[in-house]
């Protein structure tokens, strides 16, 4: 209700431009490991969206930005959280997982981790759009619920290779008025990302908290595996029936190893896209 045709239409164009750009590196024979953090890094670079630039602010008025990536070949992951100065969090998680013996780095040392590696800095305020600014000050004149479109804007992408190849990467800015250090779904593996070749990959958007505690991603995965489900069945039982049970809002994107693609939420919204070789 928030979200008026033209700001939905706004959405859209920079989804195309994201679902382009993955597209692109699939098409000319990429992994989906490229491929999704070419998605991500648009989406990242365009202030509509709750992650790089244009994304909420915590409530001391700063920006920390969370995000990872997972490799299904060989279950390689990378994360950062609580980043203040790097651009596109998406590169430097996949960084973490390419250049450092770590998983997960977090704050002051995941900033150094990306100056070793030749990352300009920015500033803080690089990420603040007005928007983000009134909608954290109508949050704490308490006008506003935690929610609302500005948790609608986390940004992730799956894919799915020609090698068979699944990954999937997700970036986010957290959800407004978060308190200062607060780490939500987005960079933990298993919570806001997963990818394994055996089953699918999963990226989530929604309030984190329930995210974490019902471990969405992996438990995905988990039923594909064990319950023998396929994406659609596995995604919709977590989404809609787990989540739900919890009081957690939110959705997925996953896609299976098959191709089969699922996008479940059981929030008011999620804006989404999906592109194969047949468009
Ligand atoms: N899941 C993100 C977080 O809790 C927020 C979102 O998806 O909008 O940090």
């Amino acid at each position: 209700s928030e979200l008026t045709p033209e700001r939905q239409g706004a959405f859209c164009v920079g989804l195309e431009s994201a679902l382009r750009a993955g597209f692109a590196v699939l098409e000319s024979g990429g992994s989906s490991l490229d491929a999704v953090v070419a998605a991500v890094l648009v989406l990242e670079d365009d202030p509509l969206f709750n992650a790089g630039r244009g994304s909420v602010l915590a409530a001391n008025g700063e920006h920390e930005l969370d995000a990872s990536v997972m490799d299904g070949r060989d279950l390689r992951a990378g994360s950062v959280t609580g980043v203040r100065h790097v651009r596109n969090p998406v590169l430097l998680a996949r960084l973490v997982m390419d250049r450092s013996p770590h998983v997960m780095l977090a704050g002051a040392g995941a900033e150094q981790f990306a100056l070793e590696l030749g990352l300009e800095p920015v500033r803080n305020d690089y990420f603040t759009t007005e928007r983000r600014r009134m909608e954290l000050q109508r949050m704490l004149r308490g006008e506003q619920q935690a929610g609302g479109e500005a948790v609608l804007g986390t940004v992730g992408a799956v894919a799915l290779d020609s090698a068979g190849n699944l990954a999937a990467a997700t970036s986010t800015g957290g959800m407004t008025g978060k308190k200062w250090g607060r780490v939500g779904d987005s960079p933990i593996i298993g919570a806001g990302t997963y990818a394994a070749n055996d089953c699918c990959a999963v990226s989530a958007t929604g309030h984190g908290e329930y995210f974490i505690r019902a471990a969405v991603a992996h438990e995905i995965a988990s039923l594909m595996r064990y319950r023998g489900l396929d994406v659609r069945q596995a995604a919709d039982e977590v989404v809609t029936k787990q989540l739900v049970r919890i009081g957690g809002s939110g959705g997925v994107i996953a896609i299976g190893r098959d191709g089969a693609i699922a996008m479940p939420f059981n929030s008011p919204g999620m804006l989404r896209g999906a592109m194969d070789s047949g468009g």
